[in-house]
């Protein structure tokens, strides 16, 4: 019978403490839906009778498609290709900001300003603007316009919304000049407006600075001002994220650094590599600005190094063994793209004829030595274990460096030696400035884009809106009063 039983009185209780679950569930669920519902009536989020609606009185459709707030829509003016909306804002009392006392309206100016295109035609934007007066004639504060930054921005020729689109179209990498043909209007005028929201955006967007552990240091020509003097300038790339930081109308070791002192301190703490190419100006900069931080020599140099190494051998014995510069039919000329090619994207045809050339037109082998030896540095790259890599470098230094090999590979040699420890630290860090490198293509894309720039600072906007992977979404909340 206990036993029969037990089960049962076990199990009793236990069903009408299931019941009591359910029902305090449901009263949960319940609960938690009314606060819900509340919680999204207060951020606005139960919109469904405000996001969704349709309207068919004609005033509320035109309200609706100029989608201005506090906006009344005046009249819809057409001139030949010219189509302009008339707009004023829709006041309450003002009053003096000097004296509190009741203004009143002294005039009514009507500036014009670029809107978005409306169903493919350019639209201007014509405000009837309220310049108030205070009713006081001896109140210092005489006359003052009303404005309203979700219309536009003081000094800003574009309304709010065509000038944030404005930016964000010449940030996706289209040229001033197209935008400006869309909206109708001056190149400059557009330019400015991009450079104010593109300026403000990237000073708004910190995240973009703040999360990276390794940056790059590097150099790109800015402007070829005639033919033997070009300008430069230094691109500080976050390489582990790949993306630009900033760019700096210098490589000068002052400004550069100067650059990095000015960052916050949390931000240098958090740098633990530093790429650069062969260059002392951003070795000392890292030297003495970040000294904590190991600084890598990058891979893409240095095998570029190499290859420069082996096209120079090349050119000087073909010049020895034919006393002229490469003829499509001499085989080291033949071979000049093999040469740089990576050994184990040859196919077997490739190679034999690689070393069938190599053997006719270089008797001395200083090319093979030179191909050779850049081999070897490509080897040293895709070890995995740090301590053999090293050895592979050792060897390589030691080999270039023997009296009998040509002049060319003694000074790689030299170049080997001295930066030596900072190329071993590429399999510490595993970081490259290659992606730099890849930014440094999209920055010329943009001075493609845009026929090459003579201004540093339209450069610089447009190179960081482009390749800089600023965060978009701030742009809508940006506002500039
Ligand atoms: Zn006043």
């Amino acid at each position: 019978m206990d036993s029969k039983w037990t089960p049962g009185l076990i199990s009793s209780p236990s069903a009408s403490s299931n019941t009591a679950l359910r029902i305090l569930a449901g009263c949960c669920c319940v609960v938690l839906c009314c606060f819900w519902a509340k919680v999204l009536q207060t951020f606005g989020v139960k919109h469904k009778s405000k996001h969704t609606f349709a309207v068919s009185d004609s005033t509320e459709i035109v309200k609706a498609l100029v989608g201005l707030k506090d906006v009344r829509v005046l009249k819809y003016v057409r001139n030949g290709p010219d189509a302009e909306l008339v707009i004023e804002q829709i006041i309450d009392e003002v009053y003096c900001p000097e004296c509190g006392q009741l203004a009143r309206v002294k005039q009514r100016p009507v500036v014009r300003y670029i809107d978005m295109p409306v169903y493919g035609t350019p639209m201007r934007l014509a405000w009837r603007k309220h310049r108030m007066c205070c009713v006081d004639p001896d109140c210092p504060k005489q006359s003052w316009v009303l404005t309203d930054h979700r219309i536009s921005a003081k000094q800003c020729l574009l309304t709010t919304r065509a000038a944030k689109w404005a930016t964000s179209q010449v940030g996706q990498g289209r040229t001033v000049s197209e935008v400006a043909a869309e909206l109708a209007c001056d190149w400059h005028t557009v330019n400015d407006a991009v450079t104010y929201y593109g300026q403000a955006l990237l000073a708004a967007d910190r995240k973009r600075l703040s999360k990276t552990t390794a940056i790059g240091l590097d150099e790109t020509s800015f402007v070829k001002l005639a033919r033997y003097h070009k300008t430069f300038a230094t691109t500080v790339a976050d390489v582990a994220n790949h993306q630009i930081i900033d760019i700096l109308p210098t490589r000068n070791f002052v400004d550069v650094a100067a650059f990095i002192n000015a960052q916050c301190e949390s931000w240098k703490q958090r740098i633990e590599y530093g790429a650069l190419d062969m260059s002392n100006t951003y070795a000392a900069v890292y030297t003495v600005m970040l000294p904590e931080v190991i600084q890598v020599v990058d891979s893409f140099h240095v095998v570029r190094l190499a290859n420069q190494v082996l096209d120079q051998v090349r050119r000087r014995v073909q010049r020895q063994q034919t006393g002229h510069r490469g003829r499509k039919d001499d085989p080291l000329y033949k071979i000049r793209r093999l040469l740089v090619t990576g050994e184990e994207r040859l196919d077997d045809a490739a190679a034999a004829r690689l070393s069938s050339l190599l053997a006719l037109g270089d008797p001395d082998a200083e090319v093979g030595i030179a191909h050779r030896v850049k081999e070897r540095i490509r080897d040293f790259y895709r070890e995995t274990s740090p301590a053999i890599a090293r050895t592979i470098l050792t060897d390589v230094h030691a080999h270039c460096m023997q009296p009998s090999m040509p002049p060319e590979i003694i000074k790689l040699g030299r170049t080997i030696g001295k930066w030596f420890d900072k190329i071993c630290n590429y399999h510490l860090a595993r970081i490259s400035n290659g992606p730099t490198e890849a930014l440094n293509n999209l920055i010329k894309r943009i001075k493609r884009i845009g026929y090459g720039f003579t201004n540093f600072n339209n450069y610089r906007i447009r190179a960081l809106l482009y390749a800089g992977k600023p965060n978009w979404r701030i742009l809508n909340s940006i506002t500039i009063q």
